[in-house]
């Protein structure tokens, strides 16, 4: 069904501590929000009015993206300006927004396109559940009946020349408070269609607390995880050995069909391990000529970015080599420097540790190495 929208974002947030549309919620721009909702359920034109001042950040920041228009002294100024805007069909569904309802989502959006096939007009709203009062200096000087009362959100939907010519006919002198009740004084019957909690309009700076709980509760809840991995290398002949993405001077090496870095081997079966992802020789089999004598910060790489692609997030890791010589000390930062670059994530997250086995095992002999990693990832 093809629909436009006007997003009004024209508040100049005095009650809130500034302008709503360029607060951050959710680490997004409030405005942002209602753009994406419209963009993800198939607006074909979106209007955004903004205050004349900050026509110039609009257009930096949503130029591509949307129509930007000066909004008027009044909401309703604004209104108009923005449904003079859209280049359209005068038979269209236009859909009118508060950009101070950040949390629309395209099912919103459907509930009242679907109204609007039978329907001349329709509006979210939610029905009053607490009880009313009528004050005098805080006085109670009448309880209205509750029943039948609803509380206006948006966005409300209406034919383009419905709601213009509504417009014309308002009388000027008068402020409505929202589209729906010029629509009404035009005798256009609009439709009421259950709204949401989330559609809740900022207003006080307490609401954004709200939204942010709202948009927390919506997010899938992620489990921490751990993994572990171990590895063992032969000394053999050589002048260096890599251990942990670090290059050595030595007078042995490790032998092995990669470049035999017990460290990054047992690192990347843990995190393999932590994602439910197999272990490194599903993914690099030693039988496969195409991995003889690669770096293994490869095979670490790979590891990560399958991780990453489950939606997984790594928290820490942390690398035990066990060996008599060479002394890992002196390498330590370095290593923990490399393997922070390969799994992209801080130094701090990474840890690297040594032992000996007091000569004891095939460590103690000198006839190979050994590693053991851990990692704790959230996905
Ligand atoms: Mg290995």
């Amino acid at each position: 069904m093809i629909f436009h929208a006007i997003i009004v974002a024209g508040g100049s947030g005095s009650r809130s501590g500034g302008k709503k549309q360029w607060m951050l919620l959710g680490g997004r721009l409030v405005l942002d929000w209602s753009i994406s909702a419209f963009e993800a359920a198939g607006a074909v034109q979106i209007v955004v009015v903004v205050p004349p001042e900050d026509m110039k950040q609009a257009q930096a920041a949503y130029g591509g993206r949307v129509w930007v228009v000066a909004g008027g002294a009044q909401r309703a100024d604004s209104v108009v300006n923005g449904l003079k805007a859209l280049m359209t069909d005068s038979d269209d569904i236009v859909l009118i927004h508060d950009a101070a309802r950040p949390l629309l989502k395209p099912g919103h959006i459907n509930a009242l396109l679907s109204e609007l096939e039978t329907k001349p007009a329709a509006i979210l709203a939610l029905p009053m559940t607490d009880s009313l009062k009528r004050g005098d200096n805080n006085r109670i000087v009448e309880a209205p009946a509750r029943d039948n009362l609803w509380r206006a959100q948006t966005p409300q939907a209406f034919r383009l020349h419905d709601i213009l010519r509504a417009y014309e006919r308002w009388p000027a002198d008068q402020t409505p408070s929202d589209e729906a009740m010029v629509a009404a004084h035009s005798g256009i019957n609009v439709t009421l269609v259950a709204g949401d909690m989330s559609l809740h309009k900022l207003t006080y700076p307490a609401d954004f607390a709200l939204l942010e709980a709202l948009i927390m509760a919506d997010k899938p809840m992620k489990q921490i995880r751990i993994g572990q991995g171990f590895d063992a290398h032969r000394w053999g002949e050589g002048q260096s050995v890599w251990l942990c993405g670090v290059e050595i001077v030595h007078d042995q090496t490790l032998i092995g069909h990669s470049d035999a870095d017990a460290g990054l081997h047992a690192l990347t079966d843990a995190l393999l391990g932590a994602a439910g992802l197999g272990d490194i020789g599903d993914h690099f089999p030693p039988t496969d000529p195409q991995w003889k004598g690669v770096s293994s910060d490869r095979f670490l790489k790979h590891a990560v970015d399958l991780l990453r692609a489950k939606g997984g997030e790594i928290i820490n890791v942390d690398v035990t080599l066990i060996c008599e010589r060479p002394k890992i000390k002196p390498h330590r930062e370095a290593m923990r420097a490399r393997i922070a670059e390969i799994i992209g994530v801080e130094v701090d997250r990474v840890s690297v540790k040594a032992t000996t086995t007091e000569q004891m095992g095939f460590t103690g002999r000198g006839e190979g190495l050994a590693a053991q990693a851990v990692c704790s990832i959230e996905i």
